[in-house]
């Protein structure tokens, strides 16, 4: 029998290209999104369930229909400007979301969970490179609102109710390589469809979030990984789950960093065209460097992040340039 898989956040840019591996892998994946961030039209590869993490009775409802084997939990609020000014509703909606989830899916008899961490919990640590046990001190109320939830699930599965994986993202950038699916927000907050939108000259200019940052030109660092690396592991993550794995906690990045201006000029390599930019302050809630030094997801999921930054503009670049993308 076909496995189902709950997938929080199906609608949205890195659940949707989730559901597309999980269908092509043969599990159904049942899209459950309140679609807030998320897009109707890319949940194509399952069954929709509209609804929302705070509604404990439609949780429920969905549960007991679809009896999932495992829960993929890609939904949340996830924008760093946002969450440094309304920390509010990044606690309610991501970590109470999550409480409500947890126990809809324990009480349906569901209780394996691969869960949407993130690097932001992380925080400044002046440019070393972060593994899997480097301290969680996160800067804004994302990255708390992602560490709460790292600790609650561990809660949970030390008391033997759930077993998880938990991956920390670094930057997720590029599209599906079928031009199926890619990355489009709105309002649009992140760098690479800002830079291709401002070298497209549907905006003026990209505003880069400060200049004096420790670093060697002065702007951000960031580890960017493929959408579809990032998902490639979520499959082996599940079937670590099923195949009754214990519990982990594994880093998602590519070990290399780029600095804002760097993504810049890969910008501009990809599309031929400048991209006007905007000396700007710093963005609040932003570290100076991101990038990820550990090798456990390939050590023990057998995980390699092989897209380059050069496939990464390119995939992203031909979505942005292609019907799918609103703009
Ligand atoms: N960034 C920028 N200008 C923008 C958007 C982003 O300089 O208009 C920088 C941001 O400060 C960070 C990097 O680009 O260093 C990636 O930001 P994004 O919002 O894409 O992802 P996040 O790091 O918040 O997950």
């Amino acid at each position: 029998m076909t496995e189902r898989i709950l997938v929080t956040g199906g609608a949205g840019y890195i659940g949707a290209h989730a559901c597309k591996a999980l269908a092509r892998a043969g599990y159904e994946p049942v899209t459950f999104d309140n679609l807030s961030t998320g897009w109707a039209d890319a949940v194509r590869f399952g069954p929709f369930e509209r609804g929302d993490l705070l509604d404990p009775e439609r949780l429920a409802e969905v549960m007991a229909r679809h009896r999932p084997a495992a829960v993929l939990h890609f939904a949340a609020l996830s924008q760093v400007g946002e969450a440094a000014r309304i920390p509010g509703r990044y606690w309610r909606n991501n970590v109470t979301g999550t409480l409500n989830l947890v126990e809809a899916a324990l009480a349906a008899g569901c209780d394996r969970i691969v869960f949407s961490s993130t690097c932001a919990t992380y925080g400044d640590h002046d440019g070393i490179l972060l593994d899997e046990s480097t301290p969680q001190r996160p800067t804004n109320a994302y990255g708390a609102s992602k560490r709460a939830i790292e600790d609650m699930l561990g809660n949970f599965a030390e008391a033997g109710l759930l077993r998880h994986v938990t991956f920390r993202y670094f930057n997720v950038v590029g599209a599906d390589p079928e031009g199926d699916l890619g990355e489009q927000h709105d309002p649009e907050t992140h760098l690479v469809p800002l830079m291709f939108d401002a070298a497209l000259g549907r905006r003026a200019a990209l505003t880069i979030f400060g200049t004096d940052y420790p670093t060697p030109d002065g702007t951000c660092i960031r580890d960017y990984v493929h959408v579809c690396d990032l998902v490639g592991a979520h499959l082996l993550g599940l079937e670590r789950l099923l195949s009754g794995g214990e519990s982990r906690v594994y880093n998602l990045g590519t070990g290399r960093g780029f600095s804002v201006r760097e993504m810049i000029g890969a910008a501009e390599r990809v599309t031929g065209k400048t991209v006007p930019v905007i000396e700007g302050p710093r963005r609040p809630g932003d570290c100076a460097c991101l990038v990820s030094g550990g090798r456990r997801a390939e050590a023990e999921l057998g995980w390699v992040p092989g897209r380059a930054l050069e496939t990464i503009m390119a995939d992203a670049w031909q979505w942005h340039q292609g019907p799918g993308y609103a703009g």
